[in-house]
């Protein structure tokens, strides 16, 4: 029998990819999304496949008809603005979806006798004084700043989903993800790889802020999802670490953008935004002994992917 997906935050850059995922493997997928920071462009190309269906709706909403109507085998928790300038805007709306959400997309899960899924991220570490980041370690994460309505929201929903499944027995999987990259990144949306790629391929200043010593580890969008679907056909509850250890300093990046364009742009430097993480690196022991995983896409492999991307883009 065909089964049967709901994937909020289903038109957002992972939600897509997702989807596209499940419906390669002939699921019947279901995305919503309330378009705050989503685009109906990135699952354009789905809007005509019969196994497809999307809903514009706000998980903080009750749920409407045409979902309780429906029978979901899985449910993937994607919903939440996830860059750093539009968490900031959206700062209630990011509180709103990781609580609120959250709690009526885990009833319909509980209705449904469904396989939840949650993207948590590496957030949930705040700016660690551990390194590289194993699931073990419990965070150095600030309650009240501009990271805060994010990283909150993802530790609370972490804390809420831990507690449906304790008392209700609910089939639920975790996984942190860390900085992903790739084809229908949003060219505005203010992260260093979109950043960096649409600043070089129009030819300004590459914008590194502080120092550009901090680090981050990126990990291709195929991979990510590739760890996504495994993880949910697993029996795992998580939380796991998914993403490419790799690691590279800002500038390091900045480098690659400028050398993989061809691109005559400059650095400038611009302050460093409150909180930012000094550094960050997944342990992705766990995913590489239980899913048998690990990502084969190098940085410059996908970043040339993802400027291909963009050239026809913007
Ligand atoms: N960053 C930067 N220039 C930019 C955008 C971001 O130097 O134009 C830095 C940012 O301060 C952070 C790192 O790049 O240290 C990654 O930022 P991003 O917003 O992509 O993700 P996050 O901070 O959530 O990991």
């Amino acid at each position: 029998m065909t089964k049967n997906i709901l994937i909020t935050g289903g038109a957002g850059f992972l939600g897509s990819h997702l989807a596209d995922k499940y419906l390669a493997e002939d699921y019947k997928v279901t995305c919503v999304d309330n378009l705050s920071t989503g685009s109906i462009k990135n699952i354009d190309h789905l809007l005509k496949n019969k196994n497809f269906n999307f809903i514009e709706y706000d998980i903080c909403r009750p749920v409407p008809k045409s979902l309780t109507k429906e029978k979901f085998d899985i449910i993937a928790n994607l919903a939440s603005p996830a860059s750093p300038p539009h968490y900031q805007r959206l700062a209630i709306e990011t509180l709103d979806v990781g609580s609120i959400g959250l709690k009526n997309m885990l009833d319909l899960a509980k209705k449904n006798n469904a396989r939840f899924f949650q993207a948590s991220t590496s957030e949930v570490y705040g700016d660690p004084e551990i390194h590289p980041q194993p699931e073990s370690y419990k965070g150095s994460v600030n309650t009240y700043g501009p990271r805060s309505m994010y990283d909150e929201s993802k530790r609370f929903a972490e804390a809420l989903i831990y507690s449906y499944r304790k008392k209700y027995k609910l089939n639920t999987v975790i996984a942190r993800f860390f900085n992903t990259y790739g084809p229908r990144m949003d060219p505005h949306d203010g992260r260093v790889v979109s950043n960096f790629i649409v600043q070089a391929l129009e030819g300004r200043s590459l914008t590194v802020y502080g120092d550009g010593m901090q680090t981050r580890s990126f990990c291709y969008v195929d991979d990510l999802i590739e760890a996504v679907k495994i993880l949910i056909d697993s029996n795992q509850e998580g939380p796991m670490n998914l993403g490419n250890p790799g690691e590279f300093t800002i500038i390091d990046l900045a480098k690659k953008v400028i050398n993989l364009t061809a691109s005559k742009s400059e650095l400038i430097y611009e302050t460093l935004p409150g909180d930012d993480p000094m550094q960050r690196k997944p342990d992705i022991g766990l995913a590489i002994n239980k899913l048998h995983w690990d990502p084969k896409i190098k940085l410059d492999e996908g970043l040339k992917k993802t400027i291909d991307y963009f050239k026809t883009t913007i």
